[in-house]
């Protein structure tokens, strides 16, 4: 869509990179998305594509064999991407928000033994902190690593591992218990490298199979069980214990971004769907385009997909800039997933009764947009997170 969801001032080389991953997304994505994910099946063919373009390595600075590229780049393109299959930048996120952590906060043996492959998408991450009791209040994780002398010894389950199956690499959000007060420093984050598939894939790792969900299929969703499952002390991220929480915050930071960015994805996507089915559709003697109440939709949804644009664009650049940036953050992942689900909705409605069929794209857009309400913290933990930051702010004295 030329009008909608601009940015001004990209460089030549952001350009080129998104006029590439709008031409794979328009040829290798869209045609095949409503099959596979009705199959429920991997799209392989896809991943592969991404591999070769460098996609998993766009973020790894170039000393490592990435791109060097900044996270406006990167969620530029997960719009992109999420505007042809949510599934699709479901592969990528995750990947990306470990590439991030080992890169901020790993040792430099970590960082050299790990960012090459994973640039190369050799090495595929996967990030781990909710389990079967708990995803909001991170700071209650029950699974525990216990020291036992160069090595750990984890104990627990964990769920809802996005690439939990096809990963190799895990960053772990797990209880060590440092004797700190406050409970979130009690937490270490490991980096657990794993062989990818489902079953017992290493002594004491299952990974039990595909969760079943709604929507956002093809890419595997699963749960990891730990049982004596022994981990080096060397996977500590960074080094040493107790700073797990910090870490995947920061993670959680950037992956917000990224959930805004498909969430805007989704809505551009819904947005082209309803405006093109608006103009061909016909009732009463004219295009229902012509008649007011579906005009006039189509302008509140277009306005949705421009501010959400606008707010996670604004986001991204002041994370690049080495601002802090929870808040905004915060605020674009919130306005984001939130008109992505009325823009998607809208979209069905001008549909009419074809919406509700399985040949309609939009069927599965409906299905998708609920998970951003959720993944990477729900619009009442946003809500939170950018109230605290604002009585910061804001403190009177
Ligand atoms: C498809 C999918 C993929 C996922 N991928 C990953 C992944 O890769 N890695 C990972 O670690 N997790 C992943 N998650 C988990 C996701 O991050 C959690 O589901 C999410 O954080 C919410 O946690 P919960 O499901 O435990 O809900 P709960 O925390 O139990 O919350 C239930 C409800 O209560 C509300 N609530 C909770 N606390 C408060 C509060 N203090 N104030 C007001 N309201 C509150 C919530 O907003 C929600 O509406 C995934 C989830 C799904 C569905």
């Amino acid at each position: 869509m030329a009008r909608l969801a601009q940015t001004a001032g990209l460089t030549d080389v952001q350009q080129e990179i998104l006029a590439t991953v709008r031409d794979f997304v328009d040829k290798e994505i869209i045609p095949h998305a409503q099959a596979l994910e009705h199959a429920d099946e991997y799209p392989q063919d896809i991943v592969d594509g991404m591999r070769e373009m460098g996609l998993f390595g766009l973020t790894i600075p170039e000393e490592y064999g990435g791109l060097g590229e900044s996270l406006l780049t990167y969620a530029l393109v997960v719009e992109q991407i999420a505007r042809g299959w949510m599934s699709v930048s479901g592969v990528i996120n995750t990947h990306f928000i470990v590439a991030h952590m080992v890169r901020q906060h790993g040792t430099d043996e970590q960082k050299q033994s790990l960012l090459p492959r994973m640039a190369t998408g050799e090495v595929r991450g996967s990030f781990s902190m909710s389990e079967p009791d708990l995803g909001s209040d991170v700071a209650a994780i029950k699974t525990r690593a216990r020291r036992d002398g160069e090595d750990y010894v984890v104990n627990g389950a964990k769920m809802w591992l996005t690439n939990g199956g096809s990963s190799n690499l895990i960053a772990l959000l797990v209880r060590t218990d440092e004797d700190a007060e406050k409970p979130h420093e009690n937490l270490t984050a490991f980096l657990v490298e794993k062989p990818s598939g489902f079953g017992e894939v290493a002594p004491g790792l299952t990974i039990p199979g595909k969760i079943d969900k709604m929507g956002y299929k093809g890419v595997d969703t699963t749960e990891a069980v730990f049982s004596d499952y022994r981990v080096p002390g060397s996977a500590v991220l960074g080094g040493a214990s107790g700073r797990g929480f910090a870490q995947m915050m920061d993670g959680v930071e950037v992956g917000r971004v990224n959930v805004a960015a498909r969430a805007c994805g989704i809505a551009i996507r819904a947005f082209e769907l309803a405006v093109d089915y608006a103009q061909q559709r016909s009732t009463f003697g004219k295009p229902i385009a012509q008649h007011q109440a579906i005009a006039f939709k189509l302008a509140e949804m277009a306005t949705k997909v421009e501010a959400a644009h606008l707010m996670m664009v604004n986001a991204a650049r002041l994370k690049d800039s080495g601002a802090r940036n929870d808040v905004e953050a915060g605020m674009a992942k919130l306005l984001a997933s939130e008109y992505c689900a009325e823009v998607t909705q809208e979209s069905f409605r001008i549909h009419g009764g074809y919406g509700y069929s399985k040949e309609y794209e939009i069927e599965r857009l409906m299905r998708e947009a609920p998970f951003l309400l959720i993944g990477e913290g729900t619009s009442e933990i946003q809500k939170t997170i950018i109230s605290r930051g604002l009585l910061r702010e804001y403190r009177t004295r």
